[in-house]
């Protein structure tokens, strides 16, 4: 796929992939490590492995990048999303997600991420008093496709509007404008407390939800301000830490047709076939408005913005299915 420049909207989806290291659970059971990363872009199936063991799996796969166990989430922040999480700062609408199924690292690799991007994003501001900055800042959940904010007390399900300047909006959902970065700890806290909430309230959640984080940027240059003729650039950028792909990625494999109210993850399986077809660049339709998820983020995804794919996943042999279920759906997303 051809690269453009930073603002091109020709540019195609950053995927990486992340393989953590051998997790307590995992060494107790004495499990193998399977999967290995061989250089900067590639990683293999492990050939120790019999013959017929190895014919049922393609031993290497490429990505624009991939991080081994020994990588740390400032290396997969740097290599892997600050170039696309930073072009909000420009104008740019950004989105960077967490791939893979459960406990291979999608929230540890996210929230180091969130906070690296927001300190870069207010170390650009502090160089660039040139311009004035406004920043607001939101946090929502998505559960088995209802909406809820994680900075409110009230978890009634949140509806979506169309507003035909906007897309789609998330009606009454809190944006607070951002005092400083002390501020935006307090309230990345008071997201952590919400889910938490959440998750005791219904078993699972936290596997099951997708949340998202979401900054928008505002900027206008100082000398037009008091003049008539000024303008603003307003960009968002969004941090998803999507639910765990287990569900979506057995769906798929068994056929399964989507149902409503099923335990299959409506947003998750839309999430992919949107991907898939922005990636491949397809004309004509694309199902933005199938699942919560994608409707909240069609601006973000479509058009003139970037996106950056981090998929996580366990080096174990217990999850080879697993694994191999989201590097199929890495590979789709390149
Ligand atoms: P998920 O959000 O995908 O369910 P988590 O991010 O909660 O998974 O990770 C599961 C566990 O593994 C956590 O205890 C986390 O701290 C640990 N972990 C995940 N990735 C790494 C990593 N790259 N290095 C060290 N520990 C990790
Ligand atoms: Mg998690």
């Amino acid at each position: 796929d051809q690269m453009q420049g930073p603002s091109g909207s020709e540019e195609k989806i950053f995927v990486s992939v992340r393989l953590r290291p051998l997790n307590v659970k995992e060494r107790v059971k004495n499990d193998v490590v399977d999967w290995e990363c061989i250089n900067e872009e590639t990683v293999i199936y492990r050939s120790h492995l019999s013959i017929s063991e190895r014919s049922m799996y393609p031993t290497a796969y490429t990505f624009d990048r991939v991080f081994g166990p020994e990588s740390s989430t400032r290396e997969v922040y740097d290599q892997g999303a600050k170039e696309v999480a930073l072009s909000v700062v420009g104008g740019v609408h950004a989105s960077v997600f967490a791939y893979g199924q459960t406990s291979s690292g999608k929230t540890y690799t996210m929230s180091g991420i969130t906070d690296f991007a927001m300190a870069d994003i207010y170390g650009y501001i502090e160089k660039h008093k040139e311009r004035e900055f406004v920043l607001k800042f939101s946090a929502m959940e998505i559960y088995n496709e209802s909406v809820r904010d994680l900075l409110s007390t009230d978890i009634s399900p949140l509806r979506l509007l169309d507003d035909p300047e906007k897309g789609t909006v998330v009606e009454k959902l809190t944006e607070e404008t951002l005092r400083d970065s002390n501020h935006l700890k307090e309230l990345l806290s008071i997201c952590l407390a919400q889910r938490k909430i959440g998750e005791t309230a219904l078993n699972e959640v936290s596997s099951r939800s997708h949340q998202i984080l979401r900054l928008t940027v505002e900027s206008t240059a100082r000398e037009y301000l008091a003049t008539e003729k000024f303008s603003t650039l307003t960009a968002t950028v969004n941090f998803i830490d999507l639910a765990g792909s287990e569900r979506a990625s057995q769906a798929l494999s068994a056929g399964t047709r989507l149902k409503e109210g099923s335990h299959i993850n409506r947003s998750l399986l839309t999430l992919g076939t949107v991907i898939r077809k922005l990636s491949k660049r397809k004309t004509g339709h694309i199902p933005f408005r199938d699942s919560k998820l994608t409707r909240i983020l069609q601006t973000s995804l479509g058009g003139n913005a970037r996106t950056a794919i981090i998929c996580t996943m366990s080096p174990a042999r217990i999850h080879v299915e697993q694994s191999r279920n989201t590097l199929l759906f890495a590979s789709c997303a390149k």
